[in-house]
């Protein structure tokens, strides 16, 4: 027998997921989270051309299906825009704003818990947009998303990598000094009003799921930090390369799509 690689590499003939899908159709209630841009869908410059892959949204439908199965899209995407993009399946329970947004499918239309914000919230988030746009004005291609929790400063579309490094340096700490929960991903800043996290949100999901299991896949830096909580007999998965303390790697949402294949084949 041959030690196991740490981070999930395919063994020669085999995709590396068994062990873990074996240990997830074991569940009497399993917890399926994911993650939407970069895991489900390609990370695209404009993010509102994002969408699922080819076989990501029938391997959704078929987990769906399945009773013991809780399914569940946790993004840093406003609630309302990531059921628009990915039009995940009926039931299916929606973690947007990094956690800090609720909802779920009914039918094709989410249904969603209000956010109410006060007057001194909504203060501070015109504050650091405010803040986000004149550090835009400094990078030629930055730009700035506003959701109803964050503003967020993307440099996705920046030539200059060493100008964009700098402006999100400077983009978090203006965060912070406005009194922002900051979150930093891939060439993006999020500054949220309110306290957010994946963690949090697949710590909450469980629960109200009653998952005795949960799988979840995510491809950034922010969603590591939830991927770090997770240990087996649960199943954590990083999506494409940079550091992980994930259990398994996919190089990216093809293979995702084909692993959520894997598991609804296993459950059924
Ligand atoms: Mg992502």
């Amino acid at each position: 027998m041959t030690a196991k690689p740490a981070t999930g590499a395919a063994e020669p003939g085999g995709t590396g997921w068994e062990d873990g899908i074996g240990r997830l159709v074991a569940a009497r209630k399993l917890l399926v989270a994911l993650d939407f841009d970069g895991t489900l869908a390609p990370l695209v410059d404009n993010p509102e051309d994002s969408r699922p892959v080819p076989g990501a949204r029938t391997a959704l439908a078929r987990l769906a299906r399945v009773d013991r199965v809780q399914l569940a899209l946790v993004s840093g995407r406003p609630a309302a825009d990531l059921a628009r993009l990915a039009s995940p399946p009926d039931g299916t329970w929606l973690a947007g704003s990094h956690g800090a947004e609720q909802g779920r499918m009914s039918g094709a239309a989410a249904v969603l818990e209000p956010v109410e914000l006060t007057a001194a919230q909504s203060r501070e988030l015109d504050a650091i947009r405010a803040g986000l746009e004149d550090l835009a004005a400094a990078g030629p291609g930055a730009w700035i998303e506003s959701k109803p929790l964050a503003a967020v400063f993307h440099t996705r579309p920046m030539a200059d990598r060493a100008a964009a490094s700098h402006l999100e340096e400077q983009a978090a700490g203006l965060g912070e000094a406005l009194g922002g929960h900051v979150l930093a991903g891939k060439m993006v800043v999020e500054i949220s009003i309110l306290p957010a996290g994946k963690a949090a949100a697949l710590t909450r999901l469980r629960h109200a799921a009653g998952a005795d299991r949960l799988v979840f896949a995510g491809d950034d830096t922010t969603d590591e930090l939830a991927l770090d909580t997770i240990h087996p007999p649960d199943l954590g998965i990083k999506v494409g390369p940079g550091a992980t303390t994930a259990e398994l790697r996919l190089p990216d949402p093809l293979a995702v799509a084909a692993f959520l294949h894997a598991l609804a084949d296993a459950l059924v």
